[in-house]
């Protein structure tokens, strides 16, 4: 099984390790942000995803989290 994202061999839920290790910084920093300020997941990974001083690894997985929320909208 490959990577959501990119070509590489799976390491844990659906991504590689790059694409995990983004993965999880953007969840850590989400229950910082939760914290300080009302806002809910998909409002956080469309702010991150359009900000310059995001990663590209961080970028992606965004993107790739907002794409995944659609598609179950549209399943359910
Ligand atoms: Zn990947």
């Amino acid at each position: 099984m490959s990577c959501k994202i990119c070509s590489r061999q799976v390491k844990e839920k659906g991504y590689c390790n790059r694409h995990l290790k983004a993965y999880q910084n953007i969840y850590e920093k989400f229950e910082m942000w939760k914290k300080a300020l009302e806002v809910t997941w998909m409002d956080y990974l469309s702010k991150i995803s359009k900000n310059s001083l995001t990663g590209e690894w961080a970028k992606e997985v965004a993107k790739q989290l907002i794409e995944d929320d659609r598609r179950n909208v549209k399943e359910k």
